[in-house]
């Protein structure tokens, strides 16, 4: 199978380096064949702007949403945006890595999402009616693709469990796997989080390689998270919001998990 990893970290030879290239090599070996988009290495460009498209704004000024969707449909965007969502087409699952900063991902992973995730491409996909509202949550153009998360953070999992200072580690990271990743379509498995990233050594790097390894190894046959889709049925269109009787004594990110 193919995996893309899209890695942030400024430093080869952090930790986040080295989960990265044991997970490229336990790829390699069980078979996958891998690309890696080294954001940092790559210097990416993270700013959205009317530079993302090698033609003038359609309008009188730049519109971050129409500019992208002209570009996108007629060929106009630039070639290092093409290549990340031709990246995105032939892999059969996307690995995110990134070390947790600010309670997200570091912002040229956000810039990598926001120019990537074209207008056509990853929004603004599929009809809309008064039973179907996009292809979006659950379908769009990444459908049938795999999604995981490799996280790394200073906090300690106490301080994300349910009644964590941090906030629940699954509701961190609701917006990017419900929102980045589930939204255009992809199945997202549960995320890998190394907590306490600061004190790790040789042995606890053995131990979290060999559990990283393990969760790779069922990259393709975990059940992914059950968020609801959108055009089943379980949604008011075009309001959106849950029916009634669907999960009623729940509200919140968790509400869109069956
Ligand atoms: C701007 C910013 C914002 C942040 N915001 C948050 C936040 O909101 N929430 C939160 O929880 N944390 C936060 N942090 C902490 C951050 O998540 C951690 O610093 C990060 O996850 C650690 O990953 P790293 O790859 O940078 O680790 P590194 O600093 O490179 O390494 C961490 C430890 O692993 C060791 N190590 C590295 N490689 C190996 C190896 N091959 N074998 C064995 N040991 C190794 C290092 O010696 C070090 O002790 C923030 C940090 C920054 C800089």
């Amino acid at each position: 199978m193919n995996v893309l990893i899209v890695y942030a970290h400024p430093e080869p030879r952090s930790l986040n380096g080295a989960l990265k290239n044991f997970a490229v090599r336990h790829l390699e070996a069980a078979g996958h064949t891998v690309q890696v988009s080294d954001l940092y290495a790559m210097q990416w460009k993270p700013q959205r702007d009317a530079g993302d498209s090698t033609v003038a704004p359609i309008g009188p000024h730049f519109d971050a949403s129409l500019d992208s969707k002209h570009a996108f449909q007629n060929g106009f965007q630039t070639a290092d945006i093409a290549a990340e969502q031709a990246k995105l087409r032939w892999a059969d699952a996307v690995i995110l890595q990134f070390p947790m900063w600010w309670f997200s991902m570091p912002a040229i992973l956000k810039g990598w999402v926001e120019r990537v995730y074209a207008y056509s491409f990853a929004y603004g996909v599929g009809e809309h009616s008064d039973t179907h509202w996009g292809d979006r949550y659950g379908e769009g153009t990444l459908a049938g693709k795999r999604a995981m998360l490799i996280v790394t953070a200073g906090g300690w999992e106490s301080h994300y469990s349910p009644r964590g200072i941090n906030g629940p580690i699954d509701d961190i990271l609701f917006p990017i796997q419900h929102g980045i990743l589930y939204y255009p379509g992809f199945d997202v498995v549960p995320p890998f989080v190394t907590f306490r990233a600061g004190r790790m050594d040789d042995a606890r790097f053995a131990q979290t390689t060999q559990a990283l390894g393990e969760r790779l190894d069922t990259l393709f046959t975990a059940e992914p998270i059950p968020f609801r889709r959108q055009n089943a049925g379980e949604y008011e269109i075009p309001a959106l919001t849950l029916r009634a009787e669907v999960a009623p004594d729940q509200s919140g990110f968790a509400a869109h998990i069956a």
